[in-house]
Protein backbone atom coordinates (compact mmCIF):
# COMPACT_ATOMS: atom_id res chain seq x y z
CA UNK A 1 0.00 0.00 0.00
CA UNK A 2 2.61 2.11 1.07
CA UNK A 3 4.16 1.30 -1.94
CA UNK A 4 2.26 1.97 -3.99
CA UNK A 5 1.60 5.79 -3.06
CA UNK A 6 5.27 6.05 -2.60
CA UNK A 7 5.47 5.22 -6.51
CA UNK A 8 2.97 7.79 -7.12
CA UNK A 9 5.38 10.48 -5.06
CA UNK A 10 8.46 9.38 -7.09
CA UNK A 11 6.55 9.41 -10.50
CA UNK A 12 5.24 13.22 -9.84
CA UNK A 13 8.65 13.99 -9.04
CA UNK A 14 10.56 12.71 -12.21
CA UNK A 15 8.10 14.79 -13.59
CA UNK A 16 9.55 17.78 -11.94
CA UNK A 17 12.88 18.77 -13.96
CA UNK A 18 15.67 19.38 -11.15
CA UNK A 19 18.13 19.16 -13.68
CA UNK A 20 21.47 21.01 -11.97
CA UNK A 21 22.39 23.32 -12.78
CA UNK A 22 20.01 25.15 -12.38
CA UNK A 23 18.25 23.12 -10.52
CA UNK A 24 14.79 24.50 -9.53
CA UNK A 25 14.62 22.09 -6.35
CA UNK A 26 12.18 24.83 -5.16
CA UNK A 27 9.36 23.25 -7.29
CA UNK A 28 9.75 19.39 -6.12
CA UNK A 29 10.33 20.90 -2.31
CA UNK A 30 6.76 22.18 -2.65
CA UNK A 31 5.26 19.04 -4.08
CA UNK A 32 7.08 17.30 -1.25
CA UNK A 33 5.54 19.93 1.64
CA UNK A 34 2.31 19.36 -0.06
CA UNK A 35 2.64 15.67 0.38
CA UNK A 36 4.13 16.20 3.85
CA UNK A 37 0.43 18.80 4.85
CA UNK A 38 -1.95 15.96 3.62
CA UNK A 39 -0.93 14.12 6.88
CA UNK A 40 -1.02 16.94 8.86
CA UNK A 41 2.69 17.66 8.78
CA UNK A 42 4.18 21.01 8.51
CA UNK A 43 7.09 21.29 6.27
CA UNK A 44 9.41 24.20 6.13
CA UNK A 45 11.15 25.34 3.01
CA UNK A 46 14.38 26.06 3.71
CA UNK A 47 15.18 28.70 0.39
CA UNK A 48 19.23 28.51 -0.02
CA UNK A 49 19.02 30.41 -3.50
CA UNK A 50 16.41 32.05 -5.92
CA UNK A 51 13.92 29.27 -6.99
CA UNK A 52 16.12 26.56 -4.87
CA UNK A 53 15.17 25.45 -1.57
CA UNK A 54 15.90 22.46 1.09
CA UNK A 55 12.57 20.82 2.51
CA UNK A 56 12.64 19.90 6.07
CA UNK A 57 9.95 18.03 8.45
CA UNK A 58 10.38 16.86 12.29
CA UNK A 59 8.16 14.07 14.09
CA UNK A 60 9.01 15.07 17.21
CA UNK A 61 9.68 12.01 20.50
CA UNK A 62 9.17 14.87 23.21
CA UNK A 63 8.87 18.25 24.02
CA UNK A 64 12.39 18.61 24.56
CA UNK A 65 14.75 17.89 21.52
CA UNK A 66 17.30 14.90 21.87
CA UNK A 67 19.94 16.32 18.92
CA UNK A 68 22.52 13.33 19.60
CA UNK A 69 19.70 10.69 19.46
CA UNK A 70 17.62 12.21 16.57
CA UNK A 71 17.93 10.42 13.08
CA UNK A 72 18.02 12.28 9.98
CA UNK A 73 16.75 10.73 6.69
CA UNK A 74 18.42 12.61 4.06
CA UNK A 75 18.18 12.41 0.23
CA UNK A 76 18.95 15.20 -2.98
CA UNK A 77 16.31 16.52 -5.30
CA UNK A 78 18.15 17.52 -8.05
CA UNK A 79 19.74 15.77 -10.90
CA UNK A 80 22.51 15.72 -13.27
CA UNK A 81 21.16 16.60 -17.29
CA UNK A 82 20.51 14.21 -19.68
CA UNK A 83 21.14 14.42 -23.84
CA UNK A 84 17.36 13.19 -25.01
CA UNK A 85 18.72 11.54 -27.95
CA UNK A 86 19.74 8.93 -26.33
CA UNK A 87 16.67 7.90 -24.24
CA UNK A 88 13.65 5.75 -25.64
CA UNK A 89 11.26 7.59 -23.41
CA UNK A 90 10.58 11.20 -21.87
CA UNK A 91 13.17 10.98 -19.36
CA UNK A 92 11.04 13.64 -17.33
CA UNK A 93 7.63 12.05 -18.19
CA UNK A 94 7.49 9.40 -15.14
CA UNK A 95 7.15 6.54 -17.82
CA UNK A 96 6.13 3.49 -16.40
CA UNK A 97 7.58 0.06 -18.95
CA UNK A 98 8.13 -3.39 -18.45
CA UNK A 99 8.18 -3.35 -15.12
CA UNK A 100 10.50 -0.24 -14.69
CA UNK A 101 9.88 3.32 -14.10
CA UNK A 102 12.35 5.29 -16.16
CA UNK A 103 13.59 8.36 -16.06
CA UNK A 104 16.62 10.73 -14.77
CA UNK A 105 16.60 10.16 -11.10
CA UNK A 106 14.59 7.20 -11.29
CA UNK A 107 17.92 5.67 -9.06
CA UNK A 108 19.78 9.17 -7.97
CA UNK A 109 18.34 10.36 -6.02
CA UNK A 110 14.84 10.62 -6.07
CA UNK A 111 13.88 6.89 -5.20
CA UNK A 112 15.55 7.94 -1.77
CA UNK A 113 13.18 11.18 -2.15
CA UNK A 114 10.16 9.00 -2.12
CA UNK A 115 11.23 5.87 0.28
CA UNK A 116 11.90 8.66 2.78
CA UNK A 117 9.14 10.39 2.53
CA UNK A 118 7.55 6.35 3.02
CA UNK A 119 9.37 5.70 5.97
CA UNK A 120 8.77 9.07 7.53
CA UNK A 121 4.58 9.09 6.84
CA UNK A 122 4.68 5.43 7.94
CA UNK A 123 5.89 6.17 11.49
CA UNK A 124 2.98 9.16 11.60
CA UNK A 125 0.43 7.43 10.44
CA UNK A 126 1.42 4.48 13.17
CA UNK A 127 1.05 7.07 15.82
CA UNK A 128 3.49 4.49 17.97
CA UNK A 129 5.61 6.98 20.63
CA UNK A 130 8.99 7.56 18.95
CA UNK A 131 12.12 7.31 21.50
CA UNK A 132 13.92 9.85 19.08
CA UNK A 133 13.26 12.38 16.69
CA UNK A 134 12.89 11.66 13.17
CA UNK A 135 13.98 14.31 10.58
CA UNK A 136 13.18 14.22 6.85
CA UNK A 137 15.21 16.04 4.57
CA UNK A 138 15.23 16.61 0.58
CA UNK A 139 18.66 18.88 0.27
CA UNK A 140 18.99 20.57 -3.36
CA UNK A 141 22.43 21.13 -5.69
CA UNK A 142 24.14 18.11 -4.51
CA UNK A 143 25.04 16.99 -7.98
CA UNK A 144 27.18 20.61 -7.89
CA UNK A 145 27.67 20.68 -4.66
CA UNK A 146 27.54 24.42 -4.91
CA UNK A 147 26.08 27.15 -2.47
CA UNK A 148 22.52 25.26 -2.39
CA UNK A 149 24.10 21.88 -1.27
CA UNK A 150 23.72 20.72 1.93
CA UNK A 151 26.92 22.18 3.27
CA UNK A 152 24.44 25.39 3.43
CA UNK A 153 22.00 23.81 5.07
CA UNK A 154 24.16 22.85 8.07
CA UNK A 155 25.91 26.45 7.74
CA UNK A 156 23.02 28.13 8.20
CA UNK A 157 19.95 25.93 9.42
CA UNK A 158 22.20 23.49 11.40
CA UNK A 159 19.21 23.23 14.37
CA UNK A 160 16.76 22.41 12.53
CA UNK A 161 18.69 19.21 11.06
CA UNK A 162 20.81 18.73 14.19
CA UNK A 163 21.18 14.82 14.72
CA UNK A 164 23.13 11.80 15.60
CA UNK A 165 22.43 9.16 12.65
CA UNK A 166 21.46 9.66 9.32
CA UNK A 167 20.42 6.83 6.18
CA UNK A 168 22.00 9.04 2.96
CA UNK A 169 22.41 7.59 -0.48
CA UNK A 170 26.11 5.57 -1.29
CA UNK A 171 25.06 2.06 -0.53
CA UNK A 172 23.75 -0.60 -2.63
CA UNK A 173 21.87 -3.91 -2.79
CA UNK A 174 23.90 -5.92 -5.48
CA UNK A 175 21.44 -7.96 -7.30
CA UNK A 176 23.37 -11.09 -9.24
CA UNK A 177 21.60 -13.63 -11.35
CA UNK A 178 18.60 -12.67 -9.50
CA UNK A 179 19.77 -12.82 -6.16
CA UNK A 180 21.06 -10.46 -3.47
CA UNK A 181 24.48 -10.71 -3.73
CA UNK A 182 25.64 -8.56 -0.91
CA UNK A 183 24.37 -5.52 1.03
CA UNK A 184 27.15 -2.52 0.43
CA UNK A 185 26.82 -0.14 3.39
CA UNK A 186 28.71 3.00 2.97
CA UNK A 187 30.62 4.34 5.95
CA UNK A 188 33.10 6.20 4.85
CA UNK A 189 34.53 8.08 1.26
CA UNK A 190 37.24 9.44 -0.38
CA UNK A 191 38.30 12.67 -0.45
CA UNK A 192 38.38 14.77 -3.84
CA UNK A 193 40.92 17.49 -4.47
CA UNK A 194 42.18 19.59 -7.51
CA UNK A 195 45.47 20.49 -8.40
CA UNK A 196 46.60 22.90 -11.30
CA UNK A 197 49.43 22.29 -12.85
CA UNK A 198 51.15 25.87 -14.15
CA UNK A 199 54.39 26.07 -16.57
CA UNK A 200 55.54 29.67 -18.08
CA UNK A 201 58.26 29.49 -20.43
CA UNK A 202 59.31 31.30 -23.51
CA UNK A 203 56.80 31.81 -26.40
CA UNK A 204 57.60 32.54 -29.51
CA UNK A 205 58.17 31.56 -33.50
CA UNK A 206 57.55 27.56 -34.30
CA UNK A 207 60.46 27.75 -36.88
CA UNK A 208 63.29 28.14 -34.04
CA UNK A 209 62.02 26.25 -30.87
CA UNK A 210 63.97 26.33 -27.56
CA UNK A 211 63.98 23.87 -24.54
CA UNK A 212 61.87 26.10 -22.91
CA UNK A 213 58.32 24.99 -24.81
CA UNK A 214 55.21 25.02 -22.15
CA UNK A 215 53.74 22.05 -23.93
CA UNK A 216 56.79 19.80 -23.80
CA UNK A 217 57.18 20.44 -20.13
CA UNK A 218 53.39 20.06 -19.18
CA UNK A 219 52.97 17.02 -21.31
CA UNK A 220 56.13 15.32 -19.55
CA UNK A 221 55.14 16.32 -16.27
CA UNK A 222 51.24 14.90 -16.96
CA UNK A 223 52.81 11.88 -18.44
CA UNK A 224 54.74 10.49 -15.13
CA UNK A 225 51.84 12.10 -12.67
CA UNK A 226 49.36 9.57 -15.13
CA UNK A 227 51.43 6.55 -14.37
CA UNK A 228 52.47 6.97 -11.12
CA UNK A 229 51.35 4.18 -8.12
CA UNK A 230 50.91 6.02 -4.94
CA UNK A 231 51.70 3.57 -1.89
CA UNK A 232 49.00 1.64 -0.30
CA UNK A 233 47.10 2.89 2.22
CA UNK A 234 44.68 0.15 3.69
CA UNK A 235 42.23 1.72 6.26
CA UNK A 236 40.65 -0.44 8.68
CA UNK A 237 36.98 -0.05 6.30
CA UNK A 238 39.13 -1.19 3.55
CA UNK A 239 40.37 -4.31 5.04
CA UNK A 240 37.02 -5.60 6.54
CA UNK A 241 35.41 -4.78 3.33
CA UNK A 242 38.03 -7.38 0.96
CA UNK A 243 37.55 -9.51 3.55
CA UNK A 244 33.62 -9.98 4.12
CA UNK A 245 33.98 -9.71 -0.03
CA UNK A 246 36.84 -12.70 -0.24
CA UNK A 247 33.75 -15.41 0.17
CA UNK A 248 31.73 -14.62 -2.82
CA UNK A 249 34.20 -13.63 -5.33
CA UNK A 250 35.63 -16.28 -7.46
CA UNK A 251 38.41 -18.43 -6.52
CA UNK A 252 41.52 -16.50 -7.59
CA UNK A 253 40.14 -13.87 -6.93
CA UNK A 254 38.97 -14.62 -3.35
CA UNK A 255 42.77 -16.22 -2.69
CA UNK A 256 44.24 -12.42 -3.07
CA UNK A 257 41.63 -10.98 -0.90
CA UNK A 258 42.46 -13.26 1.58
CA UNK A 259 46.37 -12.62 2.10
CA UNK A 260 46.51 -8.42 1.46
CA UNK A 261 47.91 -8.58 4.85
CA UNK A 262 50.67 -11.61 4.73
CA UNK A 263 54.15 -10.46 5.06
CA UNK A 264 55.02 -12.46 1.56
CA UNK A 265 52.12 -12.36 -0.35
CA UNK A 266 50.47 -9.37 0.59
CA UNK A 267 52.28 -7.11 -2.36
CA UNK A 268 51.50 -9.46 -5.29
CA UNK A 269 47.60 -9.68 -3.84
CA UNK A 270 47.21 -5.65 -3.65
CA UNK A 271 48.74 -5.92 -7.11
CA UNK A 272 46.36 -8.34 -8.53
CA UNK A 273 43.34 -6.78 -6.78
CA UNK A 274 44.32 -3.42 -8.41
CA UNK A 275 44.93 -4.56 -11.54
CA UNK A 276 41.33 -6.69 -11.17
CA UNK A 277 39.50 -3.78 -10.72
CA UNK A 278 39.70 -0.04 -10.77
CA UNK A 279 37.50 0.27 -7.92
CA UNK A 280 39.67 -1.61 -5.55
CA UNK A 281 42.88 -0.13 -6.52
CA UNK A 282 40.82 2.95 -5.98
CA UNK A 283 40.37 1.82 -2.56
CA UNK A 284 43.50 0.98 -1.22
CA UNK A 285 45.49 4.36 -2.21
CA UNK A 286 45.59 7.83 -3.38
CA UNK A 287 44.54 8.17 -7.01
CA UNK A 288 45.69 10.98 -9.15
CA UNK A 289 43.72 11.32 -12.51
CA UNK A 290 44.76 14.34 -15.24
CA UNK A 291 41.65 15.62 -16.64
CA UNK A 292 42.43 18.91 -18.06
CA UNK A 293 45.02 20.11 -20.53
CA UNK A 294 45.06 23.28 -21.62
CA UNK A 295 48.01 24.76 -24.17
CA UNK A 296 48.20 26.87 -27.08
CA UNK A 297 46.20 28.71 -29.61
CA UNK A 298 47.80 28.31 -33.14
CA UNK A 299 49.59 26.33 -34.95
CA UNK A 300 53.00 28.13 -35.60
CA UNK A 301 53.02 29.88 -32.39
CA UNK A 302 54.93 27.90 -29.07
CA UNK A 303 52.17 29.40 -26.02
CA UNK A 304 53.73 31.15 -23.26
CA UNK A 305 52.14 28.66 -20.94
CA UNK A 306 50.39 25.90 -20.41
CA UNK A 307 47.65 24.60 -17.80
CA UNK A 308 46.37 21.21 -16.82
CA UNK A 309 44.29 19.93 -13.74
CA UNK A 310 45.01 16.40 -11.82
CA UNK A 311 42.05 15.30 -9.63
CA UNK A 312 43.44 13.93 -7.10
CA UNK A 313 41.04 11.26 -4.88
CA UNK A 314 42.80 11.07 -1.19
CA UNK A 315 42.00 7.91 1.23
CA UNK A 316 40.58 9.46 4.14
CA UNK A 317 43.97 10.51 6.56
CA UNK A 318 46.83 11.33 4.25
CA UNK A 319 47.09 14.68 3.24
CA UNK A 320 47.28 16.54 -0.30
CA UNK A 321 50.55 18.48 0.52
CA UNK A 322 52.23 15.17 1.29
CA UNK A 323 51.55 13.78 -2.14
CA UNK A 324 52.03 17.23 -3.82
CA UNK A 325 55.69 16.73 -2.54
CA UNK A 326 56.28 13.27 -4.02
CA UNK A 327 54.78 14.58 -7.13
CA UNK A 328 57.10 17.23 -7.25
CA UNK A 329 60.13 15.02 -6.50
CA UNK A 330 58.43 12.48 -9.35
CA UNK A 331 58.47 15.50 -12.15
CA UNK A 332 61.68 17.10 -10.94
CA UNK A 333 61.21 20.56 -13.05
CA UNK A 334 61.40 23.69 -11.65
CA UNK A 335 59.30 25.16 -13.89
CA UNK A 336 55.91 23.32 -13.11
CA UNK A 337 53.98 24.98 -10.26
CA UNK A 338 51.50 22.75 -8.21
CA UNK A 339 48.62 24.83 -6.58
CA UNK A 340 46.10 22.86 -4.36
CA UNK A 341 42.52 24.77 -5.71
CA UNK A 342 41.14 25.70 -1.83
CA UNK A 343 37.87 24.11 -2.04
CA UNK A 344 38.83 20.60 -2.42
CA UNK A 345 37.16 18.08 -0.08
CA UNK A 346 37.59 17.33 3.45
CA UNK A 347 38.34 14.28 5.04
CA UNK A 348 35.76 12.81 7.45
CA UNK A 349 35.90 10.25 10.30
CA UNK A 350 34.33 6.99 9.42
CA UNK A 351 30.86 6.40 10.81
CA UNK A 352 30.93 3.70 13.45
CA UNK A 353 30.51 -0.23 13.35
CA UNK A 354 29.94 -0.73 16.37
CA UNK A 355 26.75 0.75 17.39
CA UNK A 356 22.82 0.10 17.36
CA UNK A 357 22.14 1.82 14.29
CA UNK A 358 24.73 -0.46 12.33
CA UNK A 359 23.74 -3.79 14.16
CA UNK A 360 20.31 -2.60 13.70
CA UNK A 361 20.68 -2.13 9.48
CA UNK A 362 22.71 -5.08 9.30
CA UNK A 363 20.34 -7.49 11.11
CA UNK A 364 17.00 -5.70 9.09
CA UNK A 365 18.94 -5.59 5.86
CA UNK A 366 20.15 -9.31 6.12
CA UNK A 367 17.03 -10.44 7.12
CA UNK A 368 15.01 -8.77 4.44
CA UNK A 369 17.29 -9.92 1.98
CA UNK A 370 17.76 -13.50 2.38
CA UNK A 371 20.18 -13.43 4.75
CA UNK A 372 22.86 -11.41 2.21
CA UNK A 373 26.19 -10.51 3.78
CA UNK A 374 25.86 -7.06 4.92
CA UNK A 375 29.37 -5.44 4.01
CA UNK A 376 30.66 -1.50 5.13
CA UNK A 377 32.72 -0.14 2.73
CA UNK A 378 34.64 2.94 1.85
CA UNK A 379 32.98 4.79 -1.76
CA UNK A 380 35.99 6.42 -3.93
CA UNK A 381 33.26 8.72 -5.05
CA UNK A 382 32.19 12.24 -2.88
CA UNK A 383 28.54 12.01 -1.12
CA UNK A 384 26.76 14.77 1.35
CA UNK A 385 27.84 12.45 4.12
CA UNK A 386 31.61 13.44 4.52
CA UNK A 387 29.74 17.28 5.68
CA UNK A 388 27.64 14.84 8.01
CA UNK A 389 30.61 12.93 9.89
CA UNK A 390 32.36 16.33 10.04
CA UNK A 391 29.50 17.40 12.23
CA UNK A 392 29.68 13.95 14.48
CA UNK A 393 26.25 12.52 12.26
CA UNK A 394 26.70 8.38 12.16
CA UNK A 395 25.64 8.67 8.33
CA UNK A 396 25.62 5.78 6.46
CA UNK A 397 25.02 4.97 3.12
CA UNK A 398 22.56 2.27 1.79
CA UNK A 399 20.24 2.74 -0.93
CA UNK A 400 17.63 -0.52 -0.30
CA UNK A 401 16.53 -1.43 -3.43
CA UNK A 402 18.28 -4.30 -5.24
CA UNK A 403 19.68 -3.12 -8.37
CA UNK A 404 21.78 -4.72 -10.84
CA UNK A 405 25.71 -3.81 -11.87
CA UNK A 406 23.73 -2.72 -15.37
CA UNK A 407 21.04 -0.78 -13.73
CA UNK A 408 23.35 0.93 -11.93
CA UNK A 409 25.56 2.01 -14.58
CA UNK A 410 22.67 4.38 -16.00
CA UNK A 411 22.78 6.26 -13.06
CA UNK A 412 24.23 9.96 -14.55
CA UNK A 413 23.96 7.91 -18.15
CA UNK A 414 21.18 7.49 -20.30
CA UNK A 415 18.07 5.46 -19.84
CA UNK A 416 18.37 5.64 -16.04
CA UNK A 417 15.60 3.47 -14.20
CA UNK A 418 14.38 1.57 -11.25
CA UNK A 419 12.90 -1.69 -11.40
CA UNK A 420 9.14 -1.31 -9.44
CA UNK A 421 10.10 -4.69 -7.23
CA UNK A 422 13.17 -3.06 -6.38
CA UNK A 423 11.30 0.30 -5.11
CA UNK A 424 8.78 -1.54 -2.95
CA UNK A 425 11.23 -4.05 -1.49
CA UNK A 426 13.15 -0.87 -0.49
CA UNK A 427 10.61 1.30 0.68
CA UNK A 428 9.74 -1.45 3.12
CA UNK A 429 12.90 -2.65 4.03
CA UNK A 430 13.68 1.13 5.09
CA UNK A 431 10.40 1.68 6.95
CA UNK A 432 11.65 -1.07 8.64
CA UNK A 433 14.59 -0.20 9.85
CA UNK A 434 13.21 3.53 10.62
CA UNK A 435 10.38 2.09 12.73
CA UNK A 436 12.65 -0.50 14.44
CA UNK A 437 15.43 2.12 15.55
CA UNK A 438 12.78 4.92 16.52
CA UNK A 439 10.01 2.88 18.94
CA UNK A 440 12.63 0.11 20.21
CA UNK A 441 16.53 1.10 20.82
ZN1 LIG B 1 23.11 11.14 -5.92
Amino acid sequence: MLAREAQEWLVELLKINTTNPPGNELAAAKYIAGVLAKDGINAELLDLAPGRSAVVARLRSSAVADPSRALLLVAHMDVVGVDRSKWSVDPFGGVIKDGYLWGRGSIDDKSMVAANLAAFLAMKRGGVHLNRDIIFLATADEEQFGDASLRMVIARFWDKIASGFAINEGGQVVLKSGKVEYVGVQVSEKVSINVNLTVTGKGGHSSTPSKDNPVVHLAAAVEKIGNYNTPVHLTSIVRRYFEALAPLEDDETSKWMRVIDTPDRGEHALRYLADANPMWNSMMRDTIAPTVFQAGFRANVIPSDAHAVINVRLVPGDTIDVLVNDLKKLVNDPTIKFDIQPEGGFAAPNSSLENDFYSLLTRVTAREFGGAPVIPFMSTGATDSAQLRLHNVQAYGLRPMPLTEADLMRVHGDEERLPLASFAKGVDCLTRIVAEFSTNH
